[in-house]
């Protein structure tokens, strides 16, 4: 299981596509749904773990540099990363519905960096939860009705087996939800159709607060699933914060990587404006004379995220230029000796009596072979058909 390959779960390729992944998912979730495929239980949640991690740019990242590890251990920025990986953790959430041992809800709300920069924002969140059926008082039917769980012979515990070493834990068993047993079809309550169980619609609204970070988690005491035994689990909600295309952010601060200028703005002045995530103006300019080297690192001190402890106070802006000079033959040669007078002195060569002139050409790597290739398969050529007889 430590070498689950969440890739070949979903039948895709590593450098899949977004869509791929979503199609080939749809097409697993449905044939595995534990509601047609009972005895599929443990795939249906491999298949849902896996969307789960490939689905999210993020996590898929962090899943192609670090492995289920990665996941598990929070590399990059997951701070809770033990309980991050609970919440995800596919046995640890039944996908059902039922049996939940604690009860919890968790649901992942997106937003944009502009919404957590200016905080305050109201999100509606609908979603459902299982209520004891109010009919049968979570009995699922008469105790006459009762006739012992075939699938795991009354004990209501299903095979354990441990995941990625983590050490094993009771598996509650599907089929009865840990009951032992379950209610003959005739005797079976109508509302809940003999689990105990029925379903309740649930409104939350949240309020996003300014500078929260990234997956946030906001509980809300009872607002989760009801327990067997009565008592109600917890509503957590996850807010996760979409991908940004102009910044990064790391906390508090905010990173705007490879900002390309050209030689012109690197050696003669650059001034550049753009809209933050509040929606003002911000203007940057370089001091008279100064060159912007390519690589250059420049802060702006209190222009990054709100910080979440203390919203009044901003983090920093970080800027890294990448400088882009011109194309070949942007100059006549006269020009080209204007400029080099301005320009600082070549370095003096001397060249050594009988010396070798050699050439030099534009080095392109090449394109990985695809592996079909590797045994000798003629390549493929678009368009081309093959003549048949
Ligand atoms: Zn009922
Ligand atoms: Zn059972």
């Amino acid at each position: 299981m430590d070498n689950l390959n969440l890739y070949e779960v979903l039948g895709v390729a590593p450098d899949a596509s977004a869509e791929e992944i979503k199609k080939n998912y749809r097409k697993l979730a449905k044939e595995f749904h534990p509601d047609k495929n009972p005895d599929a239980g443990d795939k249906f949640k491999e298949i849902s773990f896996a969307y789960e991690v490939l689905s999210d740019p993020e996590k898929r990242r962090i899943y192609d540099r670090y492995g289920l590890k990665g996941l598990q251990e929070g590399a990059e920025g997951f701070t809770d990363a033990s309980d991050f990986f609970a919440q995800w953790f596919p046995f640890e959430r039944a996908s059902t519905g039922r049996g939940k041992r604690d009860g919890k809800v968790v649901i992942k709300v997106e937003l944009t960096l502009e919404e957590i920069y200016v905080g305050g924002m109201k999100k509606k969140l609908e979603y459902k939860r299982q209520k004891l059926c109010g009919k049968c008082k979570g009995d699922g039917g008469p105790k006459e009705g009762r006739e012992s769980c075939e699938a795991c012979g009354g004990a209501g515990r299903a095979t354990a087996f441990t995941f990625m070493g983590l050490s094993p834990f009771d598996a509650t068993c599907p089929a009865c939800d840990g009951r032992g047993f379950t209610i003959k079809e005739d005797m079976k309550c109508s509302p809940c159709h003999g689990s105990g169980f029925v379903e309740e619609k649930m409104k939350r609204d949240i309020v996003v607060e300014r500078g929260a970070p990234h997956m946030l988690k906001v509980p809300f005491v009872n607002e989760g699933h009801q327990m067997r035994g009565g008592e109600f689990g917890d509503l957590i909600v996850v807010l996760a914060q979409k991908e940004h295309t102009l910044f990064q952010r790391r906390h508090a601060n905010l990173y705007m990587h490879d900002l390309e200028i050209n030689i012109t703005e690197a050696l003669c002045g650059y001034r550049h404006c753009f809209k933050h995530l509040d929606g003002r103006n911000v203007c940057l300019s370089t001091q008279p004379g100064e060159v912007l080297q390519h690589n250059n690192i420049k802060m702006v001190r209190g222009c990054g995220m709100p910080d979440f402890s203390q919203p009044a106070i901003c983090g920093d802006l970080y800027l890294k230029f990448k400088v882009k000079f011109p194309d070949n033959d942007f100059a006549t040669a006269p020009q080209l000796a204007m400029l080099e007078d301005i320009l600082p002195p070549r370095e003096k060569i001397i060249i050594p009596k009988n010396a070798e002139e050699v050439q030099m050409t534009d080095y392109r790597p090449q394109p990985r072979q695809q592996p079909d290739d590797e045994d000798g398969q003629s390549p493929h050529f678009e368009g081309v058909q093959c003549q048949t007889a």
